[in-house]
């Protein structure tokens, strides 16, 4: 067990800020069935067609407002375990990204995330079926308990509906958003840990194909196992509990501070890491000729130089000790890919090239990424101003370790215009904190 939490976390450093999926599995712990397990899940015991969907609904509201208040009461009730509770303060270190669900029990809110989308929809509230209008899922409970089934809208009559995704919905706008954000980081190799979901249902199982890594965390096997970089399959309590105390005994037993913005030294390695991929399917395959494969393994080379020293520059005296042994961890990364280098290039007999590293353009194109996914959030009519400002530190962060690392490697710094540029958006979109605070992290 421990070596396989070990690779979960070995992971969580090297791809950063990994995005999380969640399905059922995660809160069968907390007291609330998952609908698909064979013999104890709901839809074993009940027709979905007739308490799950807009038909149903229509067809026969009592069987459906009746069912429906039981499960309201169940998760009412159920409160969030160790799984949700580790993923929030995971959030809140920063060690992961945001958190997709397909559960409508509220339990990641409950459970601490402050970044999640809930791609089934929520029993927070309920929807006027004819004219949209929405008030607080008590609304519905008190209507039903007072046997007014089914509840009504108070301006014009129609049916309340929980904001819970049926059949025959359409996806909320949760689910557009996930994607669209997933979309926005194209060029830093990303994961996605699936926990606790059988990846049966779309099109929510399609969002891990946006990704290039995958971690399960899951009891039964997933259509998706063979694509993985590791699959445990035990309770998930038991994992999230271990990996965080893994992490509390790597920053001496403390709660860790959030990651600095810009502690973005695993974009390297989750780079390198993909390119050492491709290396090692190239031993087999005859299409690359000689020369192109000669010029590739001497930017992987140069990229391998250039990772090591941004990282041994970097002041670390006064980080906390999780900082410290994600750089330690770095660097035994960079030391296990160089060898691995070495015995690729000694079995093909490829002399790498004389190259320059590719990372400037790299970090260059990471920071668009990031202010992309910045103005993502400042297109919406209602930004989370929360998320706008966390968005644009990323982006600031991103900016301070392009400029740092381009200083190590001898590189021109990056264009002042830029920068200001980016700040003048910000401005725009009122962003309230000190960008200019950002960078400070790398003031030599
Ligand atoms: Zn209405």
């Amino acid at each position: 067990m421990e070596t396989r939490i070990s690779d979960l976390l070995g992971l969580i450093f090297r791809f950063p800020a990994p995005w999380i999926l969640t399905g059922a599995g995660i809160s069968t712990e907390s007291g609330i069935p998952d609908f698909r397990s064979p013999g104890t899940g709901l839809w074993e015991k009940m027709d979905p067609m007739e308490f799950a969907s807009v038909e149903g609904l229509r067809r026969n509201p009592r069987a459906f407002f009746t069912h429906g208040r039981e499960t309201i009461d169940t998760i009412l009730n159920a409160k969030p375990n160790t799984g949700h509770i580790v993923l929030g303060h995971l959030q809140q270190a920063r060690l992961i990204g945001p958190i997709v669900t397909q559960n409508v029990d509220d339990l990641h809110r409950r459970g601490g995330a402050i970044h999640y989308y809930e791609v089934h929809g929520h029993f927070r509230t309920a929807s006027c079926m004819s004219c949209r209008n929405q008030v607080p899922i008590s609304e519905v409970v008190n209507q039903v308990d007072r046997d007014q089934i089914p509840p009504v809208c108070g301006y014009c009559g129609g049916i309340l509906k929980p904001d819970v995704i049926l059949f025959g919905d359409m996806m909320p706008a949760d689910y557009q958003e996930a994607s669209l954000l997933a979309s926005r980081y194209q060029y830093i190799p990303k994961l996605m840990i699936v926990i606790g979901s059988s990846l049966t249902v779309s099109p929510v199982n399609y969002l891990p194909l946006e990704f290039n890594r995958i971690a399960i965390i899951n009891n039964t096997p997933t259509p998706m196992d063979y694509k993985a970089d590791l699959v445990l399959r035990q309770q998930i309590g038991q994992v999230m509990g271990a990996l965080w105390d893994e992490i509390l005994a790597l920053n001496d037993g403390k709660a860790p501070e959030p990651l600095p913005y810009g502690f973005n030294f695993g974009h390297l390695i989750a780079y390198l890491d993909n390119e050492m991929r491709f290396l090692a399917g190239q031993k087999t395959r005859t299409t690359a000729s000689k020369e192109s494969l000669a010029r590739h393994a001497g930017y992987i080379k140069a990229d391998l130089e250039a990772a090591q020293s941004i990282i041994q520059a970097f002041p670390a005296d006064d980080r906390q000790p999780l900082e410290k042994a994600m750089l330690q961890f770095y660097l035994a990364e960079i030391e296990r890919m160089k060898k691995e280098f070495a015995s690729w290039c000694s079995e093909t007999g490829i002399e790498p090239n004389a190259e320059q590293s590719r990372f400037s353009k790299l970090l260059q194109d990471n920071f668009k990424d990031n202010v992309n996914a910045f103005l993502t959030y400042t297109d919406e009519t209602e930004p989370l101003p929360d998320l706008v400002e966390h968005f644009a530190a990323c982006a600031a962060g991103c900016f301070g370790f392009w400029s740092f690392s381009n200083r190590i490697m001898g590189q021109p710094l990056p264009p002042q215009e830029e920068w200001e540029n980016f700040k003048k958006r910000a401005n725009d979109h009122r962003v309230e904190q000190d960008l200019d605070q950002i960078l400070k992290l790398f003031s030599l």
